[in-house]
């Protein structure tokens, strides 16, 4: 077997010893006979499955006892919908965060469900720049720059923008926005690369297949109080409170996919949770950005310093053909997923938690001697 060191931006690395783990327990789970995925949702294996890996999030990002943690399927996508279908009321407004291509999505699902639904939805503040149809973002606004509306059902940001490499919260300066209106935020791409103040959100949402697991699973951490909140007249399916009344199990969840996160979570735990997670990524973006600044006639990282991503390092190289020759070159190297994404070209190097930082040194030795090399 020939693993490769994969820098995918999603689905992307997996920790091996979560994947060891599952591989091991793969034909007889809990000593049951059958795989996990051969398994009733109702029955006590999975059960305590299911319950472990959320007891292993609530320990993990210190969740209190005002937030549920829950697990929905459909991605992050549909959440972009299902939010606003359920907070925000007939004539009222929601407002959005724009800071890259995954917060312009967000707005533009938020538009047609609160048309069909009665709302509306405004953009409070955004970093893009260019009239063109693609915008270009490289920041993240500080907190003073975002005031939510008076009333607004909620203010929504992306916190780490996966294909522009732009992340908040990396340094005090473009710390999360402190509003009147509850937060919620996207972190598909950062959740659990280091602690957050869950009190400080109404709530957070992470499709899996980035730094915890498997695609098929989200992750909801949501204000009791926000959940309760939500209209009851959309169908049961797309209410928060079905999966929050029914501790996810309403009806089949992705249980193989809760499964993996059970494992990922663990695995996370033995390393010593996310204080030793944080420092580990802190020192890998560390790495990557001083070999792109350590050769500035050759690697352009377009992101302010402030505001740039620890978990997707982008940047360019002099022409397009030296870019297409660094992903191949490195590909031979068993370094696989440095391609950036197609809407705005370049290398994208994705470091969620489960790169290990020895990928990182190799590659940024390969960058060193590429760069070189011209
Ligand atoms: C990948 C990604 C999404 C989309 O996730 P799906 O699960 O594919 O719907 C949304 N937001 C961010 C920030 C992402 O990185």
């Amino acid at each position: 077997m020939n693993r490769v060191k994969n820098f995918n931006a999603g689905p992307a690395a997996l920790p091996l010893p979560a994947l060891e783990r599952a591989r091991l327990e793969f034909l007889d789970f809990a000593g049951s006979g059958m795989s996990v995925m051969e398994h009733s949702h109702r029955g006590k294996e999975y059960e305590a499955c299911h319950d472990e890996a959320i007891a292993l999030m609530k320990e993990l990002l210190g969740v209190p006892d005002t937030h549920e943690v829950l697990f929905v399927q459909g991605g992050a996508s549909q959440l972009f919908a299902q939010i606003p279908m359920n907070l925000v009321q007939k004539g009222g407004s929601a407002d959005y965060v724009v800071t890259g291509a995954w917060s312009e999505k967000a707005v533009s699902e938020a538009k047609l469900a609160t048309a069909m639904l009665g709302g509306s939805v405004r953009v409070a503040c955004s970093t893009g720049t260019g009239d063109g149809k693609e915008k270009s973002y490289v920041r993240a606004p500080a907190p003073g720059e975002v005031k939510a509306a008076d009333g607004a059902a909620y203010l929504h940001l992306t916190s780490n923008e996966t294909i522009h490499g732009v992340q908040f919260d990396v340094s005090a300066a473009r710390a999360f926005p402190a509003t009147s209106a509850p937060l919620i935020a996207d972190m598909s791409s950062d959740f659990l690369w280091k602690k957050v103040d869950v009190s400080k959100f109404g709530l957070l949402y992470a499709g899996a297949q980035k730094n915890i697991g498997p695609s098929g699973v989200v992750v909801m951490v949501m204000a009791k109080a926000l959940i309760e909140q939500g209209r009851k007249d959309i169908p049961k399916i797309f209410q928060f409170r079905t999966p929050a009344e029914n501790k996810s199990l309403y009806n089949t969840p992705p249980t193989f996919g809760i499964y993996m996160i059970r494992n990922v979570l663990s695995w996370l735990k033995g390393l010593g949770g996310l204080p030793a997670m944080e420092a580990r990524n802190r020192k890998k973006a560390g790495v990557l950005y001083g070999a792109i600044d350590g050769n500035p006639g050759y690697f352009k990282c377009p992101v302010e310093k402030q505001s740039r991503s620890v978990m997707n390092v982008v940047f360019r190289l002099p022409t397009e053909a030296d870019e297409e020759r660094f992903v191949k070159e490195a590909k031979g190297k068993g370094m696989v997923g440095l391609k950036g994404h197609r809407s705005v070209g370049g290398i994208r190097v994705s470091a969620y938690n489960a790169v290990e930082p020895g990928w990182i040194d190799e590659l940024a030795a390969f960058m060193g001697e590429f760069a070189k090399k011209g």
